[in-house]
């Protein structure tokens, strides 16, 4: 262990012990955010979007306040800033940016992809989101689609609820929740029709 390691992990209990002390927070919260941060994962996301395409009164909760919907799954997002879910439809495609650092909703999906948080997508998804993603996933977004981006920030995350392929007719819900990937919640990639 290198030094500054050592320092921050010093600096780490300071604050926590601090934290504590002046009753911000206490140990039981401390502990439930970080085994939520530590079960995060786009598999949570997928769990989420699966439980919206089976349960039209879910997907209504779900777009109209994802936290509590959210928290509804057992999945404790509490002190995460507020999360806001785009529902992909017909008519109109969403894709999520941070265009001045990482924002994303990590207590749901844990860490950003690498590229998410890239100098060049973060620019090129507002000045070109068709493109980029047509030439970095291969995501044709049809002319007639309107295209939405939004801009995930220090104080609002935002995450999408993609269309549910064709063809999946009938499926449960785990098998369901199995088709999503991360690409599909920021919104650079769309769901293959199932054959
Ligand atoms: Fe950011």
């Amino acid at each position: 262990m290198n030094l500054a390691e050592l320092d921050s992990d010093r600096l780490l209990a300071a604050f926590r012990g601090l934290l504590i002390g002046k009753g911000v927070l206490n140990e039981e919260e401390l502990s439930r955010s970080g085994a939520a941060m530590d079960a995060a994962s786009p598999a949570r996301g997928g769990q989420v979007v699966a439980r919206a395409w089976v349960d039209a009164a879910y997907r209504a909760r779900l777009l109209d306040n994802a936290t509590s919907a959210i928290e509804e799954l057992g999945i404790y997002l509490t002190g995460s800033p507020p999360l806001g879910v785009l529902e992909n439809t017909e008519a109109v495609h969403n894709i999520i940016v941070c265009t001045l650092c990482s924002c994303y909703p990590r207590m749901l999906l844990g860490y950003p992809p690498l590229w998410y948080k890239s100098a060049g997508y973060r620019s090129r998804a507002v000045r070109d989101p068709r493109g980029l993603v047509r030439e970095e996933w291969g995501t044709v977004i049809p002319p007639e689609k309107k295209v939405r981006v939004l801009d995930s920030t220090a104080d609002y995350r935002w995450m999408v609820l993609p269309q549910r392929p064709r063809g999946t007719e009938g499926w449960s819900e785990e098998r369901l929740a199995g088709l999503v990937r991360e690409t599909d919640l920021i919104g650079v990639t769309v769901l293959p029709e199932v054959l």
